[in-house]
Parts: structure tokens; sequence; C-alpha cells
């Protein structure tokens, strides 16, 4: 995944959408060309790199 999209993806996912609690790294994934982040309320989101 380029760099420039992670960085785009965690200042969108810089907090809960849902229950707006900041998200920590470790809730925070990024294998390959996924981007995964979740929320302890259950709240989650992926992902995938586009091309
Ligand atoms: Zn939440």
């Amino acid at each position: 995944m380029r760099v420039t999209l992670v960085v785009e993806l965690l200042r969108k996912y810089s907090e809960c959408p849902e229950c707006h609690e900041t998200l920590m790294m470790n809730q925070v994934e990024v294998i390959d060309k996924e981007f995964k982040a979740k929320c302890d309320c259950g709240w989650e989101i992926k992902h995938v790199e586009w091309r």
C-alpha cells in the first residue's frame, strides 16, 4: 500500500466514526494492500488499495 494512502487513511480514521474514541496504533493494521481499523465498540473498516 502506498505510504501516502496509509497517511490519508490514518488521518481519516484517527477516531472512531461511531463512538468518537481515538483509535490507537494497535487497533490499526496494514498488511500488503489492506488497511484495517477496528474499535472496541464494534466498528471496523477494511480498505483495500484500488489499482
Ligand atoms: Zn468506536
